[in-house]
């Protein structure tokens, strides 16, 4: 089996795969091909690939050379159209935003394989791309937060007085909220979270942080953990118990998601507008909409003094371990498939192959993909 790896469009540091990983996927007898350069924003040089085993050629050699192609964002429509029927794709292919790739891909006979629609489950945790990433997400945030902040995160006591410490706000509890909690208590802030999931409360409370309760919450077991859209009256209520918390905080991580659809919007302008001067606000939800109503997508915006950051990019600023996490979910995910023997075999009994399955034989194989595409 040959694997090939692209490199990422402009403005994405991360790469499917470090070197560190290739070298077990050779002892696996699966093959890499190297687009030329495509480690150099994560310090993998072409020569560290050769040495890991794999070889380095142009991207039309890589595309026409792979039974696989492995990337971190879906291929241009320029290269997809230079694979091979048949061929397979792995990568983060966002399909519920990307009706015009999955068309793509199904009308091209490729078999692609979404990593952000692998379920959930114990046995997928190790391919778990969504946690790996937003876990970079949540910890770089908080880190951006700070140095944005123009006081101290930690209470000092000194010589030249007592500083207070910062308060910190998390609005959603998942991986990347929970990770923003942990670093803002590492460095020392006072911390409150909140989450329509009331599962996430006692790992809110383990992490030193509060919990804010906001009752009337509707959960539902068939989202399988996930958060669903809320009534109109509760997300009123929502923000204004998010209001009176804000407006004591001195920096708000957004980090809010509902799978499939627009992010929640939770903190309105007018909630800003009453925050400290020099409050920082990042919204790691940016880029489906944002959490707060002042967020544009990967911009810096200042109102009355509050800086909001509006961005979803924060695993592409933390290459090395980005890529290096990404790499390691994405061989066992490979490995699912591919035998001892390097060959392929696609299992589509598999709950995680068949759940992260969007096209194959020209079929969009996905059943979520097609009721959102409206297929
Ligand atoms: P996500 O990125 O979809 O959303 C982030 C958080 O925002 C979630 O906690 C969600 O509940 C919360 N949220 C949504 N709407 C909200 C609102 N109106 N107000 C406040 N918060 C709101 O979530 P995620 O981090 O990908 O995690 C989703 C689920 O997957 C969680 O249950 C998590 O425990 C679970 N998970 C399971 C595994 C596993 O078992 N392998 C791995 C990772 C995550």
């Amino acid at each position: 089996m040959i694997v090939g790896i692209l490199k990422e469009p402009q403005g994405e540091n991360r790469v499917a795969l470090l070197p560190e990983t290739v070298s077990l996927m050779i002892q696996s007898k699966i093959n890499v091909l190297v687009e030329s350069g495509a480690g150099t924003n994560s310090f993998a040089g072409d020569d560290n690939y050769t040495e890991a085993g794999a070889s380095i050629h142009t991207r039309d050699e890589v595309i026409s050379g792979s039974d696989i192609i492995a990337a971190i964002n879906a291929p241009e429509k320029a290269d997809l159209e230079k694979m091979k029927a048949g061929q397979l794709l792995v990568g983060l292919l966002n399909p519920f935003m990307n009706p015009d790739l999955v068309n793509d891909l199904k009308e091209r006979n490729i078999t692609a394989f979404s990593l952000d629609a692998i379920p959930r489950s114990t046995r997928a945790q190790k391919m778990d791309v969504l946690s790996s990433q937003a876990t970079v997400a949540g910890y770089k945030a908080v880190l951006d937060a700070a140095g944005r902040f123009s006081r101290f995160m930690p209470m000092l006591m000194t010589a030249a007085g007592t500083i207070r410490p910062a308060k910190v706000l998390i609005i959603g509890a998942g991986v990347a909220g929970l990770q923003a909690i942990a670093t803002a208590r590492r460095l020392g802030a006072v911390v409150e979270a909140f989450d329509v999931r009331s599962a996430v409360r006692e790992e809110v409370k383990s992490l030193g942080a509060g919990f804010v309760e906001v009752e009337g919450a509707q959960e539902d077991k068939a989202a399988k953990g996930y958060a669903i859209e809320q009534t109109e009256e509760f997300k009123e209520k929502q923000r204004q118990v998010v209001h009176d918390h804000a407006v004591k905080a001195d920096i708000i991580i957004c980090t809010a998601q509902i799978p499939g659809r627009k992010a929640p919007l939770i903190l309105l302008k007018k909630t800003v507008e009453s925050m400290k001067e020099g409050s920082v606000v990042i919204d790691i939800a940016a880029s489906t909409g944002g959490n707060c109503e002042l967020t544009r997508n990967g911009e810096v915006v200042v109102h009355n003094n509050v800086t909001i950051v509006g961005n979803s990019g924060f695993a592409s600023e933390m290459p090395v371990d980005a890529s290096s996490m990404f790499g390691k979910n994405l061989m066992n995910f490979l490995k699912l498939f591919i035998t001892d023997e390097g060959d392929l075999d696609l299992n589509f009994e598999d709950d995680i192959i068949q759940g992260s399955c969007i096209t194959h034989n020209k079929e969009i194989m996905h059943q979520r993909v097609r009721e959102a595409l409206k297929l």
